[in-house]
């Protein structure tokens, strides 16, 4: 036990990526221009999405295929509620309410076979989320989704690397959602993409992510100058050019990663499964490892969340259900009891490190310490007395 300290994230940014940096801090361009189209033509490489429009977060690439999409005041959108609020928050931006319907009690994955009772005559479109790293069974959605003529958007914050039954996330959907931020597996601070097939759905996203207007500022910058017009207002959510200079290049190095990550997350599954009390998400095609979340009780959870930080273990909660979250409460009168097994993950959920950095020997600190917690939790009844006592 002799690691002390262990983050919860460290960032995969290397000399390549400063290099890309300064190179873009030295010229006289920093907004977005050649360096963001870059990067948009190699993640469409990396992902086999034809269209790639990058923005300031996937949050609000959500938002702009929504809309895009026609989504708006009064619609209906089917989602999961075990996921980031973004997700709920991206459908309620566009005037459209979030429907949940709950989650498998085996994966935290939206259950495709309750999509259709939630379907009424107001419902638009499915956004399924592919949590921790694995995917949705986009098979189903997809002949649900043709079957109702709904449209589909993804959020694949979690799963860039990811593939289930022969499909990546975007290949049987409308759209599908990036994020780039600060924790991500591909991580710039802040930054997002949504990709799609549709090269005039490409055109209408393009054109709102930067107020609407007809030309950006890299086509302004050209002579002789054109005045510009909007047709729609858009919003403001491009992504810059020092943002996508810090993800060029690490695209390269996705696989590298995410083999570290596998090889870790591995470990994690084979020495946890043997403590008591501690259960791990079941698995779905290939896993792009993001979030190594374990499941406890739900009595005991906070004690050991606690427990965790208190030994220098950084570690966080992915996610309590959407659903219950007070806002979602009351906007939409619901209940925790409405969707149940989101609503237990949720109780249950804690988020342990898992990144390349990650030595072994912290990972064994990391299990250490669960295992001392569970060992003190189930020599005593009442978890709230062991505070003092561990
Ligand atoms: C991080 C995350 C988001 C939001 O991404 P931003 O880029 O911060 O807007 C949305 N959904 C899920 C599942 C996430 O983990």
């Amino acid at each position: 036990m002799a690691v002390k300290q262990v983050e919860f994230y460290k960032h995969n940014l290397e000399q390549e990526d400063i290099e890309q940096l300064m190179a873009v801090l030295n010229s006289t361009f920093l907004t977005t221009g050649p360096v963001t189209a870059d990067f948009e033509q190699r993640f469409g490489e990396y992902t086999g999405m034809p269209h790639v429009i990058a923005t300031n977060s996937c949050t609000s690439a959500m938002h702009l295929a929504l809309e895009a999409l026609g989504i708006g005041p009064g619609d209906e959108v089917i989602t999961t509620p075990m996921t980031f609020v973004a997700t709920a928050l991206a459908i309620r931006h566009t005037g459209a309410h979030p429907v949940f319907v709950d989650v498998e009690p085996e994966t935290g994955l939206m259950d495709v076979s309750k999509i259709e009772a939630a379907i009424t005559p107001r419902t638009k479109a499915i956004l399924p989320v592919h949590l921790y790293g694995c995917m949705v069974d986009m098979r189903g959605v997809f002949a649900v989704a043709a079957e109702h003529g709904l449209r589909i958007v993804e959020d694949a914050a979690h799963c860039v690397e990811g593939a289930r039954d022969g499909v990546r996330p975007g290949q049987l959907s409308d759209a599908v959602c990036y994020s780039f931020y600060a924790t991500k597996n591909l991580a710039c601070g802040e930054g997002g993409a949504v990709a799609v097939h549709d090269p005039a759905l490409a055109q209408r996203i393009r054109c709102a992510r930067l107020h609407g207007m007809s030309s950006d500022a890299a086509a302004r910058y050209k002579t002789p100058y054109r005045h510009w017009d909007v047709q729609t207002p858009g919003w403001k959510a491009n992504m810059d050019s020092i943002h996508a200079a810090l993800l060029v290049k690490q695209i390269d190095r996705l696989d590298d990663n995410l083999v570290k990550r596998q090889a870790l997350a591995d470990r994690y599954r084979e020495k946890l499964a043997v403590i008591p009390g501690i259960s791990l998400p079941r698995e779905r095609g290939k896993n792009a490892c993001h979030l190594q979340t374990v499941w406890v009780s739900a009595e005991q959870r906070d004690w050991m969340l606690h427990y965790l930080q208190e030994q220098g273990v950084a570690c966080t909660v992915n996610y309590r259900a959407v659903h219950t979250l007070d806002y979602f409460q009351k906007t939409y009168h619901h209940k925790p009891e409405d969707f149940p097994i989101a609503h237990d993950i949720g109780l249950r959920t804690i988020t342990l490190p898992l990144y390349p950095k990650l030595t072994e020997e912290e990972q064994d600190y990391v299990i250490d310490v669960l295992t001392t917690a569970q060992r003190a939790l189930s020599l005593e009844e009442s978890p709230q007395g062991q505070l003092q006592s561990v």
